[in-house]
């Protein structure tokens, strides 16, 4: 590994990794490793000024169709842009890519694959030693994957933090990320030293994307639920047949109706509800990697 970019504020209202990220920008030495280069990015800082996720489309989303024509959205052209500099033909290639993120769920400090690629298994069964509140994420569909920052390699991680409100830095949940970061590039120092330690083999816990649930909707595409009280903030807890999820404003209740043990993550998530997802589901999974 020759390079390592660590991405901040590519939803311009997430601030922890903005904030990160611009301290590393002035204080590199925080994040030099002795065997690569790091490279700190403010992925779109055209929506940090304007304290919003986005300008025109979300840019973790826009990686699979950048553009540089003119009228297209801001975040195709900033990709584009991006992808000329630190993409596999770019001028200097990112090798691996860690981007940072806040949820407003209550998903505490997570690590999201975005594929099964072995170098990235054992970074995060590698965090995880060194973070051990730390919960995985294999967020591997067609959703997320070749849309996001991260992966425009096939090495790298999203780091998503929460809960938090968006353009608010939560100290604990900064430190956190602060942690993971290290954690992560410690790992990458170690492989590229050939530590034997990178190659031991261990147990990681993955928790697995299987699905996205969306809102009870009326015929106008209208919410007519919201998430139930006793669902809120239990992203990781097991969810069984019957558990409550939703409640109508007339006081029903809604239940889960899937026959297996699932586990929630991004429950309530601000920034999904245009994207027509209330919660998503994951299987818990134990890995040898
Ligand atoms: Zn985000």
């Amino acid at each position: 590994v020759k390079r390592v970019v660590i991405g901040g504020a590519t939803h311009g209202n997430e601030w922890i990794g903005a904030w990160l990220v611009e301290r590393w920008l002035t204080h590199p030495d925080e994040v030099t490793r002795a065997s690569f280069e790091t490279l700190p990015l403010l992925c779109n800082p055209a929506a940090l000024a304007e304290r919003t996720r986005y300008i025109d489309q979300d840019l973790n989303r826009s990686f699979d169709g950048p553009s540089n024509a003119e009228g297209a959205p801001l975040e195709s052209r900033r990709a584009a842009e991006i992808l000329r500099q630190l993409g596999p033909n770019g001028r200097t290639p990112a090798d691996v890519v860690l981007d940072l993120h806040t949820t407003t769920a209550n998903m505490g400090l997570t690590y999201i694959l975005t594929n099964r690629d072995p170098f990235n298994l054992r970074m995060a069964a590698w965090v995880k030693q060194h973070v051990p509140n730390l919960k995985v994420y294999g967020w591997i569909d067609d959703t997320l994957p070749r849309r996001s920052f991260s992966s425009i390699v096939a090495r790298g991680a999203t780091i998503e933090v929460g809960p938090t409100a968006n353009n608010v830095v939560r100290g604990d949940l900064l430190l956190g990320t602060k942690s993971i970061v290290a954690a992560c590039l410690d790992f990458v120092e170690a492989h590229n030293q050939a530590d034997p330690a990178t190659r031991a083999r261990v147990e990681l816990e993955l928790f697995s994307h299987l699905s996205v649930q969306d809102y009870p909707r009326d015929a106008d595409g209208r919410l007519t639920a919201f998430i139930h009280p006793e669902f809120q903030d239990r992203d990781y807890q097991p969810l069984e047949h019957g558990d409550p999820i939703f409640m109508t404003l007339d006081g029903q209740t809604i239940g889960y109706q899937g026959r297996e043990t699932v586990y929630p993550v991004f429950i309530n998530e601000a920034a999904y509800y245009e994207k027509g997802i209330a919660f998503s589901l994951t299987e818990k999974q134990l890995l040898n990697v």
